[in-house]
């Protein structure tokens, strides 16, 4: 009987950069969220707040995927991300796209922040 190495595991590599989930991404990607984040004037859709490019902001799908949205301009919005001591508009809507709650951060003196 002849040993043989277990076959290491290999990462699905196509899974992660396939486009057949009609999802765009690179350059097209980037384009559309300069684009709608322009057209936005760089606000918030949700709180209105100011947001920078390229880090300040994530596009929202309003209708989410998991939920059969279209990866469409339509379907986009710019929201805020979130910041020290601060929770953005996207983290807030994820969770509530979910059904979750987002769990509030505890500072160091123990309050809530
Ligand atoms: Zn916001």
């Amino acid at each position: 009987m002849a040993l043989t190495a277990a076959p290491r595991h290999q990462p699905d590599m196509t899974a992660r950069y396939d486009n057949q989930d009609g999802r765009i991404r690179g350059r097209k990607l980037q384009e559309r969220r300069l684009r709608l984040w322009a057209q936005a004037k760089g606000c918030c859709a949700s709180c209105g707040t100011l947001t920078t490019f390229p880090d300040g902001f994530q596009l929202d799908h309003k209708v989410p995927l998991f939920k059969a949205g279209p990866d469409t301009d339509a379907n986009c919005q710019v929201l805020c991300v979130t910041v020290k001591g601060r929770v953005g508009c996207h983290d807030r809507k994820t969770a509530d796209d979910m059904g979750q709650k987002l769990q509030v951060a505890i500072g160091d003196d123990g309050f809530p922040i």
